[in-house]
């Protein structure tokens, strides 16, 4: 599709992205940095006639500090993500994945809401962000939800999210004491991949030492990003040793039914799930046990 053929709609709050989108509904897209989208729409994977940027609402830019969370507007891009200082000294996990993401030119343009509401089911900020119990809030004109961003994703670029709704902030809340989590991924070169399989973990520590909570979420290798669910149960009450580590390893390979594609086999994504997860929850491990996140 020849990007002349569609007209751009410019709003500049949330009220008339909306009106907008219900004028040109149900053709109408929204347009955040336009990674995503613009490529889509090149290769003829969307159709649209009528985009609607939300890029000039002021109110869906920056991160800010409440009720003991962290709001990340949505149009905070993960260059902005990565050097806010509230993400650099609090969430550390948060910068494997940024660190991890396509390249500066991208990460200078994506946004942290885009990466969500594209639901690709290789997005790097999903797994991190499910883990550390994060919540997006969708707005539309009849008021907003919270909703968990573990049941947010329903199917690959398919969520919960309805046609009106915009996503204008993703809630996470300050990891307590004893806290860790960590982000792994692999892809077939250093910049500009998709992830073949990531793997984010956490791990919540009690004062001596044993896990008090556990999470292990798997991206890239199936329609959505999948919490573990037995993992809880395998590690709660156990020792973060080498030992629980490889059994949680196993157990979330069983759990994992990747596909085939031409980033990588089955075997090889299944593979590559048992070594994520090692790293990952032996980074959560020093993370938490060294007394910062
Ligand atoms: C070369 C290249 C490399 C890439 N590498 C990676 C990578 O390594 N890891 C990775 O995770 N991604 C990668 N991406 C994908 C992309 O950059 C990210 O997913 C990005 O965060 C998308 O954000 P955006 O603001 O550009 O979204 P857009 O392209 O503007 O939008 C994407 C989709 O989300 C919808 N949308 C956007 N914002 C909202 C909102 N606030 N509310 C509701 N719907 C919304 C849009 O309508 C559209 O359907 C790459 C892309 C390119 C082109």
């Amino acid at each position: 599709m020849l990007l002349s053929d569609i007209e751009l709609h410019q709003a500049t709050t949330l009220e008339q992205a909306s009106e907008l989108m219900a004028r040109y509904a149900p053709g109408g897209r929204l347009l955040a940095g336009g990674t995503d989208l613009l490529v889509d729409l090149k290769t003829g994977r969307v159709h649209s006639n009528h985009v609607v940027s939300i890029q000039r609402i002021a109110a869906l830019r920056g991160i800010s500090v409440a009720n003991g969370e962290m709001r990340i507007g949505a149009l905070t891009t993960a260059s902005q993500l990565a050097f806010s200082a509230v993400v650099q000294e609090q969430f550390p996990a948060i910068l494997d994945a940024t660190r991890d993401m396509a390249a500066p030119q991208i990460r200078n343009m994506a946004t942290v809401g885009g990466n969500i509401a594209s639901a690709v089911p290789s997005g790097d900020l999903p797994p991190i962000l499910i883990v550390m119990n994060a919540s997006v809030i969708l707005w539309s004109p009849s008021g907003a939800r919270e909703v968990p961003l573990d049941s947010f994703f329903v199917g690959p670029r398919e969520t919960v999210r309805r046609e009106e709704e915009i996503l204008t902030e993703i809630r996470v809340p300050f990891p307590p004491r004893g806290f860790g989590a960590a982000y792994q991924r692999f892809a077939l070169r250093e910049a500009n991949a998709c992830a073949v399989a990531a793997v984010a973990a956490s791990l919540w520590c009690n004062e001596d030492r044993s896990i008090r909570d556990a999470r292990i979420c798997v991206g890239a290798a199936a329609p959505t990003p999948k919490l573990v669910p037995a993992i809880n149960t395998l590690l709660a009450g156990k020792l973060p040793d080498e030992k629980a580590i490889q059994r949680a390893a196993g157990a979330t390979v069983e759990a994992c039914r990747p596909i085939s594609d031409i980033r990588g086999s089955a075997e090889y994504r299944r593979e590559l799930i048992g070594v994520l997860t090692r790293r990952a929850l032996q980074s959560a491990r020093q993370r938490a046990l060294g007394g910062k996140q």
